[in-house]
């Protein structure tokens, strides 16, 4: 029988309806470095849309880190670790980690992504059962489908919907694996560890907690989620990122020594793929120095995020009479969002916010259940930026709910 049809004719289709929902999206350019100020699609901004929380993707000191990494080693790592891509500069990297963290050893995967699904599903298979917050980041939940397991979400940091998920599902399998991000990257709130852990050695589960927006970020000595919540050393796989506030790219896991040298053998996105290149390694390597060293520039951001935050407050205090088209959301992170009323409403407030010069995200489904303005602060930020963002926010909330 001939064929006649367009194989690939419902792309167009499914890109028919992807706009129609107003999810859409495409990617703008951002010319020279990350830093407070950038120039995107050719326009001036500040910038509020980046992870880049400690200012360290522009820092020189990353960047001669990398150019020497570079010249002592190549650019490419030319093999997965276990064949020929294993330089000791990724080894002085786990163990920095592994310092940092507290841990035993740390192993460091292609990206966060990466490690998230080659620790879940080496970790858990088919007769398990994995426990995952409904706002997870798509890493968690992808690697969790990925597994084989079965998976039951819980409500968002809901103990008594986990603790009768738990009763209910626990005892007909074998391993369980509970998954949650410290910081959850889309509303900037931390999940509550400390009684989560006690649940899972109530009913003998792992926990496996993404620190993508807290390492470097949270905890007096910049560890992340698990050490701000008073964790540090309980029995944990830890995962974060080296392309957030530390800079680079990559990610990693860190963990008990049993842990890591299982991961080296049973996880198939680290051991089937080439290792991090000798640049990111040696730029992430300058990062965890600089996070070790100069704890200011994380006071300094603190200071930026209490400081926009009580600005917000005054504008539009929690119980305004003033009509606002926006509600903000619980945060505890350089990651402050204002939710809206629908996804058309948060593109045209963020195209709004963009001819005043600010650039937020504008963060829709399928994202995120519900749109909002994701606003990310920087230790780099000057006190008259975040002025003019607020000034901004409120010219725009004004001019939408007045038309
Ligand atoms: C960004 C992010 C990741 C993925 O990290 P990459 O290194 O960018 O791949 C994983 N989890 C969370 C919560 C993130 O925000």
């Amino acid at each position: 029988m001939a064929m006649t049809s367009d194989p690939y004719a419902w792309l167009e289709k499914s890109l028919a309806t992807i706009h129609r929902a107003d999810w859409h999206r495409s990617v703008q350019a951002i010319a020279g470095p990350s830093g407070p100020q950038i120039t995107l699609e050719g326009q001036p901004v500040l910038n509020f849309a980046s992870n880049d929380y400690l200012g360290l993707a522009s820092d020189p000191r990353l960047a001669a880190a990398a150019i020497a990494a570079i010249q002592t080693y190549g650019t490419g790592s030319t093999g997965s670790r276990l064949l020929s891509g294993h330089r000791p500069l990724h080894r002085e990297l786990e163990q920095a980690i592994a310092d940092l963290k507290q841990t035993e050893d740390a192993l460091v995967f292609s990206s966060g992504y990466l490690a998230n699904l080659g620790a879940i599903t080496a970790l858990v298979g088919a007769r398990d059962l994995v426990l995952s917050d409904q706002y997870n980041h798509s890493s968690l939940r992808h690697g969790a489908r990925l597994s084989g397991a079965t998976v039951v979400d819980y409500d968002h940091c809901d103990l008594g919907d986990l603790a009768q998920k738990l009763h209910q599902h626990r005892q007909h399998y074998r391993r369980c694996l509970m998954l949650t991000d410290t910081v959850f990257s889309m509303d900037g709130d931390l999940c509550p560890l400390p009684a989560l852990l006690d649940l899972a050695d109530q009913f003998e589960c792992m926990v496996l907690v993404d620190e993508a927006h807290g390492t470097g970020v949270l905890g007096a000595s910049g560890a992340g989620g698990v050490e701000a919540l008073g964790c540090t050393g309980r029995p944990l796989v830890q995962m974060g990122t080296l392309s957030k506030a530390l800079g680079s790219l990559g990610g990693y896991v860190a963990g008990s020594g049993a842990l890591i040298d299982f991961l080296r053998n049973r996880a198939p996105s680290w051991i089937y793929t080439t290792g991090l290149t000798p640049g990111d390694t040696g730029a992430a390597l300058a990062a965890i120095a600089l996070v070790r060293t100069e704890p200011e520039q994380r006071s300094r951001l603190w200071q930026n995020i209490h400081y926009l935050e009580q600005r917000l407050d005054q504008q539009w205090p929690m119980e305004t009479a003033k009509p606002i088209p926006f509600k903000r959301l619980p945060s505890q992170s350089p990651i402050l969002c204002l939710e809206v009323k629908d996804a058309a409403t948060v593109v045209q407030f963020g195209q709004a916010l963009k001819q005043q010069g600010i650039f937020v995200a504008a963060v829709r489904p399928p994202t995120t259940p519900t749109s909002r303005l994701r606003i990310t602060v920087m230790a780099t930020h000057e006190a008259a930026h975040l002025d003019c963002l607020v000034d901004s926010l409120m010219a725009v909330a004004t001019y939408l709910v007045l038309r």
